[in-house]
């Protein structure tokens, strides 16, 4: 009988299963697809504070998730980096009347009118920059966007900015390297495994997973992001009060719109909030929107107008109209936010919430959260259920690497070189991307290679067949969309041709593989 039966691959499953197996704990974890299928590849990607929460006072969320940027870099120096933003900043801009701060500035200020005047936004980004306990990352300053570059590809009237610091995160590979780690330390990790019944026992849960296969395990986790009310009310079938309010977010990717590093972070006249992000070297990232989700969760596409709506936001700031032509790809995620009865959909918390259930065998529930403090989350996870557990270690993850990240957090140049030294047949890009993906372990995997040709069948955008073989040995991949859209981004670049026959390969090599 295992300790942990752990519903859901996301990153909340995923990082619990890591944190308990490092404490000593048995694990078993059942994703009914891929990892990171859902909501955690569908993210906006940042290691955030989440500089709008400040409207809304929640500084416990936000200087939790400012601390916790600085702790997740240092272990993740590979698929997680600093990153510059650039806030445009003018005097009509709009901001969401129903805030605590709109509604304290409606009061005392009430010719502002949904305005913000610039001494409260360089306030809001001092807080963000001392909330945190801030070491790596540099501080907020002052932007005149007459002389700076970020200037240049926005409309003239912007003429004053702010660049304040965040991180990005590779979101799906965060959750197969937490899920790789999780096994390193002795876990089970299933994919395409879906749990279509649990039973509770007066000490054990009894686990049935679709083909009839059965498991036993002291405490169970539902970790299943927006199935998690469904998993408890259908799965389990317990009668809740509780629940997740759905909240699609759709992001658009266009080919590359301007020519420096840095992200900017527009207000729109809706009050709303986007981000315009270099993405994968030759794109830009342009998201989200925040819509009431009333479909299944697996149906979540970014529609015709949010498409349009993106458009027509970053339009309202860049100095070229961004039009729907524009737009190469786009994806869609559903937020199971924890539903507090909040009146809109920005408003409603980002927060976590974890509900343990004690009528027998434990249940603990996850609701919400987010990708920033998801190593957070576990460790609450793991205090909830340690009375169960009494022999479990005492919490470890703070700053221990995962597979790859054993390098300082400045140290990505110094790699990609010494990695294209041993390796002269990498190109640039080619070299770059692989230390992104796997750090250290990039070497690893190309092994005694001499020549391309040594890495076997070529698909096409540097994937080669050891790439590939090792995703699927490593990191759970089973098939051609688990590696072109969640283990790396190439789907960008390979011809759908070139993925069917990554496709058919995998097919016929996912007889022969194991884990770890
Ligand atoms: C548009 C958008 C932008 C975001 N941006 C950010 C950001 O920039 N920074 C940030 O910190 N956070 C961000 N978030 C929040 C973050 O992405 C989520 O909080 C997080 O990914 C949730 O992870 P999860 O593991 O709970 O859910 P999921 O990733 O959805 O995982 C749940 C898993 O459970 C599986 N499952 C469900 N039912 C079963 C079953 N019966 N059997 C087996 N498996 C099952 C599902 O297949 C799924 O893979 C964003 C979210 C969205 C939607």
């Amino acid at each position: 009988m295992a300790d942990l039966f752990i519903i859901g691959g996301g990153i909340n499953g995923c990082g619990i299963a890591r944190d308990a197996a490092g404490r000593g704990l048995s694990v078993v974890l059942a994703e009914q697809g891929d990892l990171a299928q859902a909501t955690s590849s569908a993210s906006t990607k940042l290691f955030h504070g989440g500089l709008r929460y400040l409207e809304y006072f929640e500084f416990r969320l936000v200087r939790e998730a400012l601390e916790e940027r600085e702790t997740l870099l240092t272990a993740m120096p590979h698929i997680s980096w600093p990153m510059r933003f650039v806030l445009p900043y003018h005097a009509d801009m709009r901001f969401e009347g129903d805030t605590p701060t709109g509604r304290l500035l409606g009061m005392v200020m009430p010719w502002m009118k949904g305005r913000r005047p610039a001494w409260l936004i360089r306030l809001g980004l001092f807080l963000y920059d001392t909330l945190g306990g801030r070491k790596i990352l540099p501080a907020t300053r002052n932007l005149d966007l007459t002389r700076d570059p970020a200037g240049r590809a926005l409309q003239e009237r912007f003429k004053h900015g702010y660049e304040y610091s965040d991180c990005w995160v590779e979101d799906a590979k965060l959750v197969s390297l937490n899920a790789r780690d999780a096994a390193l330390r002795g876990a089970q990790i299933m994919t395409r495994t879906k749990v279509t019944a649990v039973e509770r026992q007066a000490d054990h849960w009894r686990i049935t997973t679709e083909g009839g296969h059965l498991y036993r395990a002291r405490a169970l986790v539902n970790a299943g992001g927006p199935w998690v009310e469904d998993i408890i009310r259908n799965v389990a079938r317990i009668d809740t009060t509780e629940g997740v309010r759905l909240v699609r977010g759709s992001h658009i990717v266009t080919r590359r719109l301007y020519d420096h590093d840095r992200c900017y972070f527009f207000q729109g006249s809706d009050g709303r909030i986007i981000f315009a992000i270099p993405y994968e070297q030759d794109f830009t990232l342009i998201g989200t929107t925040d819509k009431d989700h009333k479909a299944s969760p697996s149906e979540a596409r970014c529609s015709e107008e949010e498409r349009d709506y993106l458009c027509a936001f970053a339009s309202q700031y860049f100095a070229r109209p961004v039009t729907a032509a524009d737009v190469v790809w786009s994806y869609s995620g559903v937020r199971p936010l924890y539903n507090d009865g909040a009146s809109s959909a920005t408003a409603a918390t980002r927060d976590y919430v974890l509900r343990l259930d004690q009528a027998g065998a434990p249940l603990l529930n996850v609701f919400g959260g987010k990708i920033t403090t998801y190593r957070r989350l576990a460790e609450s996870a793991l205090a909830k259920l340690q009375p169960f557990f009494p022999q479990a270690r005492p919490k470890w993850t703070a700053r221990v690497a995962l597979p790859g990240g054993d390098f300082p957090t400045d140290g990505v140049a110094a790699l990609t070189a010494a990695l294209k030294a041993a390796y002269p047949f990498l190109s640039d890009y080619w070299a770059a991307r692989l230390i992104r993906a796997y750090g250290r372990e990039a070497a690893v995997l190309l092994g005694q290679a001499r020549t391309a040709g040594d890495l076997g069948q070529d698909f096409g955008a540097t994937l080669t067949e050891a790439e590939v073989r090792w995703l699927m040995a490593h990191e759970f991949a089973r098939r051609a969309e688990d590696v072109v859209w969640r283990r790396t981004k190439l789907g960008l670049r390979l011809s759908a041709e070139q993925i069917a026959a990554l496709d058919e390969f995998m097919m016929r090599a996912t007889s022969g593989v194991g884990h770890v």
